[in-house]
């Protein structure tokens, strides 16, 4: 009988490349054609209610309920004209995944016919069981029921499938007391309040700003792997990673497929995706080879922070069904293969006004400057602030692989700024405040001189986790499978915290009767004295950094479970409190749930590697261990001497020691979990989990990685790193 694996190298070998057409060569021929953005709503809307949506979008009006009726009308025509017999609302449960629950459009008549229908009340409101979701806790103190409700700022869109196509609208999703169940309600609520806060510090520079806007850039990196492949291999079936595998003999060493040409069969993946991507309105731009072999990118323009979220999380979803349509499987997975690089998920952020302005922008004048330094040196104090706050923000057992596994940021926060802002910020920190040069001057004020155009010349730092590159921030650490909603709504808060703080030191020194500019600079100069100890320009991968760091006092927080701490701190809740993002149970709940979170998936993991290894590996080490004692007793039947059969006993003896060892560790590791499933607090248990289970994936792993390579190839049962890595 040929193995699961032999059978899907087969089917690999047999794959036939994909011709994709796309609908036009040119782009704009096709971009946003499947949302109901403003171009639409223009069309099927009467004026009023595009006025009401407008309103709702830039201002957040509420929509009353003829304009919510209009609307819904008025996308039912464009939607079932598209060929639409279904609509759902689309909302981002704290599963990490997107979800949906499709009504259809007919309603029987009174008089035996059937209708098309969909009301303003079906667009607004929703209620999905709210007790099937991951809730923390809300659905034993609270009503298990929930409701998902509308977002108008991002726009409706059309999923199509070859069997029917869905009109999905974008909603927040929330108990039915009021507690946020998703990722993008408390969003909104950061987005807001930084909103407002920013505005109040751009007034002292430039009054006609109105409305501030972050914005999001999203690099997402991601494996492709054959399908055949991925479904010989239960472990990344079950856990999204392999959780055995002897590293191949060429892995990245010879740095020959970052930026290389693109294999057919993947480029056929990519312009797909591309295609489906666009028609959502999903500005993919970029497109190249990653570091780790069968390791790739892909990149959006910006957009305002909420849309590049959604499309994100759309993105990911569309990765993995166009995949599948080119046998393919897309792992998402922070570190799918251990001994390559793992996958990140880089979130360039930075601030653009409604006069059109990115205020981490340097300017033309000293002037602009001061904005630039304001906004600046506010992100530094925020992060430097808060740091624990932001590592917490991208804790994930898949990330914890990948964090400080010397290709990723360390689990260390430290802002990266470039030798010459460096500088900067050095100088303005020593020098004394100007107060009577004019504002022509270049030095006025002590302000030194900022290239205007840092971006081509900035240096680039990939060890550090959050680099200033030249316009804007860049969050590196994110991992790769995250909803980055959860590290968004904090960078957006502790910035809003920050800037509300500014305002107010400003102010103060205003009130005592210091110039605007003076007092603004001021301030500057102590937070840059203040958050001295997060810059760092250095190799943020080196073992020297770790010292250092730990010697400035900077947490490095190894794993998930208790870097969790710092979302429930009296510091974060306060912060959350006073900015209206969180109330106490939601921040309890979020706790509770990112705990269970990370114990369950250890859990499925130290259970698939149980059963794996006892009922994949070692049939095939016995297997061929019997191979070797029928060949040692042939030898010694008909008089060989033993010193010529050393070798196969040997093998025999090792065999042996690393079944035992699997055996051994594998019993261990089931009583262990026995006795950390008997702990009751989720904190105490997921720690449990990380201290007394998870030990045992290392020694089972040995072992089962020393069989890969003494075990031959015909009996090994699963696809080994060489098939996965490189087979296209
Ligand atoms: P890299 O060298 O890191 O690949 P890119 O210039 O390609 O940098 O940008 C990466 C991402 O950053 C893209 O999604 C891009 O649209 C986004 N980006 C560029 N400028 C901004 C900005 N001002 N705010 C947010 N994202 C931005
Ligand atoms: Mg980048």
């Amino acid at each position: 009988m040929t193995s699961i694996r032999f059978k899907a190298l087969d089917t690999v070998q047999k794959r036939e490349n994909i011709v994709v057409k796309t609908p036009s060569n040119r782009i704009s021929d096709f971009y946003a054609a499947n949302v109901f953005d403003k171009a639409k709503m223009k069309q099927y809307l009467s004026k009023d209610a595009f006025i009401a949506v407008e309103e709702s979008i830039n201002n957040g009006k509420t929509i009353d309920r003829s304009a919510s009726d209009q609307i819904a009308s008025a996308m039912k025509t464009w939607a079932i004209e598209k060929g639409a017999t279904h609509y759902t609302h689309w909302f981002q449960p704290l599963t990490g995944t997107t979800a949906e629950k499709h009504d259809s459009f007919f309603e029987p008549s009174s008089d035996g016919r059937a209708l098309e229908k969909f009301s303003g009340d079906a667009l607004v409101q929703q209620e999905p069981d709210a007790s099937s979701f991951p809730n923390g806790g809300i659905r034993n103190t609270f009503e298990a029921r929930g409701y998902t409700a509308w977002d108008p700022s991002s726009p409706a869109f059309i999923m199509e499938n070859g069997s029917g196509s869905t009109l999905c609208i974008p909603t927040v999703f929330v108990s039915y007391t009021g507690e946020a169940l998703d990722y993008k309600a408390p969003l909104l609520k950061a987005l807001h309040t930084l909103d407002k806060a920013s505005v109040e510090v751009c007034q002292y520079f430039d009054k006609n700003i109105t409305k501030v806007n972050a914005s999001l850039g999203i690099e997402q990196e991601y494996f492709l792997v054959d399908l055949a492949l991925y479904n010989a291999r239960p472990d990344l079936m079950l856990t999204g990673r392999t959780l055995f595998g002897h590293m191949s003999a060429k892995g990245q060493q010879l740095e020959d497929h970052y930026f290389g040409s693109i294999p057919d069969r993947v480029l056929a993946f990519m312009v797909e995706l591309e295609t489906e991507a666009i028609k959502l309105g999903i500005p993919l731009k970029t497109r190249h080879n990653e570091v780790a072999p069968s390791q790739f990118e892909c990149a959006p323009i910006y957009e305002e922070i909420n849309l590049a979220i959604d499309h994100n999380q759309l993105l990911m979803d569309l990765m993995d069904k166009v995949a599948r349509r080119h046998g393919f499987k897309v792992l998402l997975h922070e570190k799918p293969y251990a001994g390559v690089n793992g996958s990140g998920k880089h979130n360039n952020w930075s601030l653009i006004t409604d006069t059109g302005k990115n205020l981490l922008a340097p300017g033309k004048t000293p002037k602009n400057n001061l904005m630039f330094l304001t906004f600046f040196v506010n992100t530094i104090k925020a992060v430097s602030e808060h740091a624990d706050l932001l590592r917490a923000s991208i804790a994930s057992i898949n990330n914890d692989h990948r964090l400080g596994a010397n290709e990723a940021p360390p689990a260390i926060i430290s802002i990266f700024l470039g030798s010459q802002l460096d500088e900067v910020l050095n100088e303005i920190e020593t020098s004394k405040i100007n107060k009577k040069m004019d504002t022509s001057n270049a030095m006025w004020l002590g302000i030194p001189k900022i290239p205007q155009i840092l971006l081509d010349n900035t240096d680039r730092n990939r060890t550090s986790p959050f680099a200033f590159t030249g316009n804007k921030f860049e969050f590196r650490a994110v991992g790769s499978s995250a909803n980055s909603s959860a590290p968004m709504t904090v960078l957006n808060t502790i910035m809003a915290d920050q800037l509300i703080a500014f305002k107010k030191e400003v102010d103060g020194l205003i009130n005592k009767g210091e110039k605007k500019d003076v007092a603004i600079l001021t301030v500057i100069k102590k937070y840059i004295k203040d958050s001295k100890a997060i810059r760092f320009e250095g190799n943020g991968y080196s073992l020297e950094w770790e010292k250092e760091a730990a010697k400035r006092g900077l947490s490095n927080i190894k794993t998930t479970p208790k870097s969790l701490d710092a979302y429930v701190s009296k510091k974060t809740t306060d912060l959350f409190l006073r900015n209206q993002i969180f109330n106490e149970v939601e921040i309890h709940a979020r706790h509770e749930i990112m705990l269970e979170n990370y114990m369950k998936k250890l859990q499925i993991e130290s259970r698939t590697i149980g059963e794996l290894a006892m009922s994949n590996i070692i049939p095939a080490a016995v297997q061929y261990m019997n191979i070797l004692l029928e060949n040692v007793k042939g030898l010694k039947e008909i008089g060989i001497p033993k010193t010529q059969y050393e070798a196969q006993m040997d093998l025999i003896k090792s065999i042996s020691e690393h079944m035992s060892i699997i055996k051994k560790s594998v019993d261990q590791m089931t009583e262990e979990r026995k006795k950390a499933n008997t702990i009751a607090d989720s904190r105490k248990l997921a720690i449990g989990y990380d201290e007394k289970v998870k030990p045992f994936f290392e020694t089972i792993r040995y072992s089962v990685d020393k069989l890969e390579l003494i075990v031959g190839d015909q009996y090994w049962p699963l696809p080994k790193f060489r098939e996965l890595l490189f087979l296209k």
